[in-house]
């Protein structure tokens, strides 16, 4: 008799998760490999990937090992795409951090640095810290980017930057910008990602185009799977202005131009529970996504040299007039 009823709960089971794939197909295909690399990420055995920490030094070798098979090049004398750099952390205290710098070459001289920091908090009170959100799905979507220019050329050559200690400070992208293996002026854009995957409105923010509003023509904010929305970067908003609160914050400073893709602060933002069962898968193959597209577009853009000018129109503001 107990077979009888596990029958209809079978077929009733195989019902349901037809439905579930159907709303699933509807609502966008799920991006196995972009989900992969945030559970593995973010599994318990990473430790939460704290900078300095076995940890953050698995995590660097699944990355670096996903960098070797989609066939990234490393600057010399960086091995295995290893940039490493020391820093003081708020105590005072002497800490190695490590990026992971991969590059595909482009015709020109302009690059385009798609940067998500690795790192994440670690174990606090004996509670594994794991990070998805923050940020294995920026690390996911950088690599799922990787994938597609390895196998699409680029046009301007694209630096993969995975940084270390973004959560003491963006210590890893302030070493890059301070110690980059091409000059820094010939970076014409940073594309970050800090938080891409997890938002119940389905709702993707891209913050920059305050500062550079010519870069809204890169962003397609009609899209009807997923809302984009700019903003989170006008200096009056407080610590609601984005601008600085992440990796682009450091070539922000360098006054290279940026646009930083994240979701707005949620109920597991730096807690815990920040882990792979509570992101938003469907929410996640979109939004990397978008990142993806607007890489495509501002690759696509002849030469840079556009980005490139406007930057020097910000320079010469009259509120920072350049002195020759
Ligand atoms: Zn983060």
């Amino acid at each position: 008799m107990k077979i009888l009823y596990i029958i209809p709960l079978a077929m009733m089971l195989s019902c349901c998760s037809s439905v579930k794939k159907q709303n699933n197909i509807a609502s966008g295909k799920l991006d196995t490999q972009l989900l992969k690399d945030v559970e593995v990420l973010s599994l318990d055995a990473y430790q939460g990937r704290k900078t300095g920490t076995k940890g953050a030094e698995m995590a660097r070798a699944y990355i670096i090992e996903r960098f070797q098979k989609l066939g990234l090049k490393s600057y010399p004398p960086h091995v295995n795409y290893a940039q490493e750099f020391i820093f003081n952390d708020r105590k005072g205290t002497k800490v190695n951090g490590t990026n992971i710098i991969g590059y595909i070459p482009g015709k020109g001289n302009n690059v385009i640095v798609v940067s998500a920091h690795y790192d994440h908090l670690g174990v606090i009170k004996g509670e594994v810290f794991n990070g998805a959100d923050d940020n294995a799905s920026g690390t996911a979507g950088l690599l799922k980017i990787a994938a597609y220019f390895s196998k699409n050329k680029p046009n301007n050559t694209i630096i993969f930057a995975a940084f270390d200690a973004e959560e003491m400070g963006l210590q890893g992208a302030k070493a890059f910008v301070g110690n980059p293996p091409i000059p820094v002026n010939t970076i014409a854009i940073n594309l970050n990602m800090d938080m891409i995957s997890h938002s119940d409105k389905g709702e993707l923010y891209v913050c920059g185009t305050f500062k550079y509003p010519d870069l809204k023509r890169y962003i397609d904010t009609a899209r009807t799977d997923i809302k984009v929305s700019l903003g989170h970067d006008d200096p009056k908003l407080g610590r609601d202005d984005w601008t600085n609160q992440s990796d682009q914050g450091a070539f922000n400073a360098k006054n290279i131009p940026f646009l930083y893709f994240g979701v707005e602060d949620h109920k597991d933002y730096h807690q815990a529970t920040d882990e792979y069962n509570t992101i938003t898968p469907a929410f996640f193959s979109k939004a990397a996504e978008v990142v993806l597209d607007v890489v495509k577009r501002v690759d696509n853009q002849t030469g840079l040299q556009q980005l490139l000018k406007n930057k020097m129109i910000m320079r010469d503001s009259p509120q920072t007039p350049q002195k020759f």
